[in-house]
């Protein structure tokens, strides 16, 4: 059971949008904006912004644009712009129609620029990419200024025209804002705000061959849009003084710039950099991998929507960087899906039992619940026979101490059964390995008392072998096998710590009959095994499931111990 039912939070960025409601800063409007670049597919930490964003503007009756952040044609690809929409409806999120793209401000940007050169607040220059970062100096040095700098408005008017005219390559000349060589902060020595580019955009074409740089384009996109708090990650604190900077300058409607802890989790990287190199380098099976910490990725795993904005709302945000344990999300998950996942019994590596007293050809009907947390859920038939499958794990020839399920001799249950005995193993001559168990069961225990009060140790999921059903699993551990694989040392790559376990696939596994048809992102609890979703790869012929993730919380564990 959750605790809190409300998805709505308390922080300091609703604080701060409190505050302005009081003083009517922006006439009472809420209005936030997700602006992803589209050059990837989103992450969970990507998911942490968007739930933000679209949640503040739940919150307080506001509006959220999604904004498609297309200002570097060489990097972007409709695909990712298709795989963005997707996911951020897939986690239950809407902008009613409200879908902009940078790329559309193009002009009114290039209008702005205009409007900074004819102040004498901008200029192009011609020194090189090298040399303006060496003229640039440091924290501790001052930079220097270009020759370029004195340049007259009209020669920087002509100069851009020209650039924007295609008469110029790529790398010959930009265009800078002029603040102050000798600013402390870095962002402020004459950023570039244009750069000459011969490139095809995804959506302007060959329209343009400069392209506006993050930082000039982002405030006036969202000036444009009229938006009112404009969150973004910490990284940007330092460039929050040219954010203002810009829109002072052009004297243009005034957003604020918020900046958050950016999302990092345990055993994985959320930079979509490093995911693209894993894709690329074929590292994993591409970018919706039930393995990576992508949306769609996560989505193939079978975490719901609800369970990744549980952990949104766990996690809140703050203002200082810090690291969260994979093992939180899980956690939401768990708790997601131990109430909806229907139960069902999958025998992951089977070992076959034959069931000696049990009549040849009978088949009984057993009544299984469906869900114990959801009564609605209901109750099903499984088909019980003389030969059976249980998982390979549950029987010991020598049981150590502790090793309660079966063993020669002793007596189990099987769920929803009946008590089972173990009379008999068989062995491959071979091998010696043991292929086969024969069993008695006690008629009596139909259901899985036995009348005279006696118990037994172990209840052990098992399935009929003549009715299951076929199956491949997947099962997953960490991408990564450290903490933080960007934390490298001497000369090593992130990749030097990928999981080289993080895929197990079993091919002969076995299910209930009842699983027959189930359809991709179907998702069940196998009970003791965790909980599988049905995987896209699964044919009319042979069902393939991923496991989500295993039932034991080591999150639970953690809260107890710290307790
Ligand atoms: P990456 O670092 O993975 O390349 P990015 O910041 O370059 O991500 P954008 O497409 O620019 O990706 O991000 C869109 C929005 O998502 C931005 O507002 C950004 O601040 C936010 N965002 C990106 N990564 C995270 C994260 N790990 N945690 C929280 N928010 C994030
Ligand atoms: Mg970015």
């Amino acid at each position: 059971m959750t605790t809190n039912n409300s998805e709505s939070s308390h922080d300091f960025i609703r604080d701060i949008i409190n505050d302005d409601l009081r003083t009517n800063k922006y006439d009472g409007r809420v209005h936030t904006r997700f602006p992803p670049e589209p050059n990837g597919y989103l992450h969970i930490g990507h998911a942490k912004s968007i739930c933000l964003n679209f949640g503040i503007a739940a919150d307080f009756n506001g509006l959220c644009n999604l904004r498609f952040d297309d200002t570097n044609p060489v990097k972007e690809e409709q695909e990712y712009i298709d795989s963005i929409i997707e996911d951020v409806h897939w986690l239950g999120f809407d902008w009613e129609g409200r879908l902009y793209y940078a790329s559309d401000y193009f002009e009114q940007m290039y209008q702005y620029a205009v409007q900074l050169i004819e102040a004498g607040k901008a200029y192009v220059d011609e020194l090189s990419a090298e040399e303006i970062r060496d003229y640039r100096g440091t924290l501790t040095k001052p930079g220097k200024q270009s020759p370029y700098r004195g340049r007259s408005t009209e020669e920087n008017l002509d100069l851009f025209r020209r650039m924007r005219a295609g008469e110029f390559p790529d790398g010959s000349r930009v265009l800078r804002a002029k603040i102050d060589m000798a600013s402390r902060n870095l962002n402020m020595r004459d950023p570039v705000m244009y750069r000459i580019l011969h490139a095809g955009h995804p959506r302007t074409g060959d329209k343009w061959c400069i392209y506006p740089l993050y930082d000039w384009a982002h405030g006036l996109e969202d000036s444009i849009e009229g938006i009112t708090h404009s969150i973004c990650t910490l990284e940007f604190e330092d460039h929050r003084p040219l954010y203002d900077w810009f829109l002072d300058e052009l004297d243009i409607y005034h957003p604020r710039q918020i900046e958050f802890a950016r999302l990092n989790l345990t055993c994985t990287v959320l930079s979509k950099r490093m995911l693209l190199e894993l894709v690329q380098e074929g590292r994993v099976n591409g970018w919706d991998d039930p393995r990576m910490p992508t949306i769609s990725g996560l989505r193939r795993r079978g975490y719901t929507p609800e369970s990744i904005r549980d952990f949104a709302r766990r996690i809140g945000v703050a203002k200082t960087d810090s690291t969260i344990d994979i093992a939180l999300l899980e956690h939401s998950l768990r708790e997601d899906l131990n109430r909806r996942a229907q139960r069902v019994m999958g025998v992951l590596r089977p070992l076959r039992v034959v069931i000696e007293n049990y009549p040849e050809g009978q088949v009984e009907e057993m009544d299984a619940v469906n869900n114990p947390e959801d009564p609605g859920a209901g109750m099903r038939k499984v088909p019980f026979s003389r030969v059976l499958y249980i998982e390979r794990e549950d029987f010991r020839e020598d049981p150590p101490n502790k090793f309660f399920r079966l063993a020669p001799g002793r007596e189990v249950r099987l769920r929803y059964a009946y008590f089972i005995t173990c009379v008999g193993v068989v062995k491959d001559e071979k091998t010696g390995g043991v292929v086969e168990l024969r069993c008695t069961y006690d008629p009596a225990t139909r259901g899985g008392d036995a009348p005279d009060g006696r118990k037994v140790k172990a209840t052990l999921h098992w399935v009929s072998a003549e009715h299951a059903l076929e199956a491949e699993v997947r099962l997953y551990d960490h991408l990564f096998s450290r903490e933080n694989p960007t934390d490298v040392e001497g000369g090593a790559d992130f990749k030097d710590y990928l999981n080289p376990n993080s895929l197990e696939i079993l091919t002969s596994c076995r299910v209930e009959s009842g699983l027959a048809g189930a359809k991709p992102g179907s998702r069940y609890q196998f009970e003791r095994q965790g909980y599988f979703c049905v995987d896209p790869d699964s044919s009319a012929g042979k069902l393939v499931f991923n496991r989500t993730v295993s039932l034991r919380d080591t999150w639970a564990r953690i809260e107890k111990r710290e307790r």
